[in-house]
């Protein structure tokens, strides 16, 4: 193993540490949690060299690329924090449609890229997210419907292990530590330093339409899209926010965005939200707007995302009904707290074109999804928010089949994100690959389901091997 570090190593004290610690989290509520040295690795012999030290002090390992994990779970006390955010390297071959990219790249950077080529990576809906965090915790992404959770279009990885090798892996080698990769999320046992990636044809023309109501209008919208969500060929973002130039009352906004070949086909797709119950009550609207993802993530999905504020996520799979979960909701709409937090439902399984889910870590999906985010301002309103969105999915637990790592909120709720049998393979694979625990796992642990728990069931679980 090479010793020498490249890259800056802060020590707890040193100058720069606490400021470099902060970056580590993208929000303002950067937990309380200090890592005894923070390395920032200039290339993969950075990495290797990083692993090393965390063994001769005797610390633990935590690894961060972009640092857009809500919960900060990579700040953890007595470790070496691994991070990528310089490896930003990214290739790609026009001809076979596949690249490379390293973990620090954010995946809006990674599809300007892309698209230079006239293709496309299914990257999540903000700009700010790197790929390393997204990837490895499935990645709900833009025409993800149609392909998948962006780690099924990994077709390889490079890591350095936890006794500091360099190897490859993907379906035919190392197959265990790539079939952990796509979906372990922050319990991975292994530092990526670059995603092998398949990439698809940009599509033709993406079009939008957006509506806009009271919160009046809230329970006829979301029944309405828990009726339709599966069967629409669409991609639908429902979102409840106060309106944030005025932190007003709560407003509903309805975004649908329909790939295609053709505007025709496109307007057609779009069509079925003038069917909504709640139409003649819109406040706005922008309908049939042809666009592409770059500005509807710029101008439709950052706003909600300000890092000078604290966050706190959760979220939940669900097939319920909109009526079992309308009563929580209601009850919500009366204390919500201040813009930009917000409630998102998008439509995905279920979908007649899905494609099929290959063996792989990740395996808790079901046709919508509800993620819930409480913004703040003032620390001494941290556990008020906190218990708000606690509760509120607490409350919603008897409807939901899991939830996405993505928005996880394993600290206070630790809730499944995988199924039972994939979360025992996964420590069967950790104690393989790192038999010290070198590596720091997930915020908390979800209990085995019980029999019936399972009976809820979500229809679109990808295979459980
Ligand atoms: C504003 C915002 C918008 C978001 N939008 C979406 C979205 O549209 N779709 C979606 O799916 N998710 C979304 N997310 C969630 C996001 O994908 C995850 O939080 C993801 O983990 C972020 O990746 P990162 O590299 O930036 O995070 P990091 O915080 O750096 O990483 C998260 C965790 O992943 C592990 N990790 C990261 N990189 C590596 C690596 N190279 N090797 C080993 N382990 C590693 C670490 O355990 C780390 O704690 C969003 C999050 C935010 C804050």
């Amino acid at each position: 193993m090479s010793t020498r570090i490249e890259g800056r190593v802060l020590r707890r004290g040193d100058y720069r540490y606490e400021s470099r610690r902060r970056e580590a989290c993208w929000h303002a509520g950067v937990p309380d949690r200090y890592p005894e040295v923070i390395v920032l690795a200039n290339n993969e012999d950075d990495v290797v060299a990083a692993v090393r030290l965390a063994r001769e002090e005797g610390l633990r390992i935590a690894v961060r690329s972009g640092g857009h994990s809500w919960s900060g779970s990579h700040l953890r006390d007595g470790t070496v924090l691994i991070d990528l955010s310089n490896l930003r390297h990214v290739t790609v071959d026009r001809e076979a449609m596949t690249g490379t990219a390293q973990p620090g790249i954010k995946g809006s950077e990674l599809n300007a890229m892309v698209a230079e080529q006239n293709l496309f990576f299914p990257t999540g809906h903000c700009t700010g997210v790197s790929i390393g965090g997204y990837l490895l915790q499935g990645g709900f992404g833009w025409a993800g419907r149609d392909y998948g959770p962006a780690c099924m279009s990994v077709t390889g990885i490079d890591v350095v292990t936890a006794s500091g090798e360099r190897i490859h892996a993907d379906e035919t080698q190392n197959a265990d530590l790539f079939w952990a990769a796509r979906g372990a999320g922050p319990g991975f046992f292994a530092v990526v330093t670059r995603f092998y990636v398949k990439l698809y044809p940009r599509m033709r023309v993406t079009m939008n339409s957006g509506y806009f109501w009271p919160a009046s209008a809230a329970q006829d919208v979301y029944r309405f899209v828990h009726e339709i969500g599966r069967r629409t060929p669409t991609e639908i973002n429902l979102l409840c926010c106060r309106d944030p130039m005025t932190d007003g009352a709560p407003l509903i906004s309805l975004n649908a965005t329909a790939f295609t070949d053709t505007e025709e086909e496109a307007r057609e797709q779009l069509s079925i939200y003038e069917s909504c119950p709640a139409r003649p009550h819109v406040i706005t609207t922008r309908l049939n707007e042809v666009t592409d993802t770059e500005t509807l993530s710029r101008y439709g999905t950052d706003p909600h995302y300000d890092e000078t504020k604290r966050y706190l996520a959760d979220s939940m799979w669900t097939h319920a009904s909109f009526d079992d979960l309308w009563p929580n909701f209601e009850a919500m709409l009366k204390t919500w707290p201040p813009a930009p937090s917000h409630l998102v439902v998008f439509n995905w399984g279920g979908y007649e074109g899905q494609p099929e889910r290959p063996s792989m870590a990740y395996s808790v999906e079901d046709e919508l999804y509800y993620g819930l985010y409480a913004a703040w301002t003032d620390p001494a309103d941290s556990l008020t928010y906190t218990n708000w969105v606690t509760n509120h999915m607490r409350a919603w637990e008897p409807y939901a089949s899991g939830i996405q790592l993505a928005d996880e909120n394993l600290i206070n709720r630790p809730y499944r994100f995988v199924t039972d049998e994939n979360l025992q393979r996964l420590d069967v694979l950790r104690a393989e690959w790192d038999p010290d625990g070198l590596f720091v796992s997930w915020l908390g642990r979800p209990e085995p389901r019980t029999a019936a728990a399972d009976t809820k069931d979500s229809p679109v679980a990808g295979p459980s091997e």
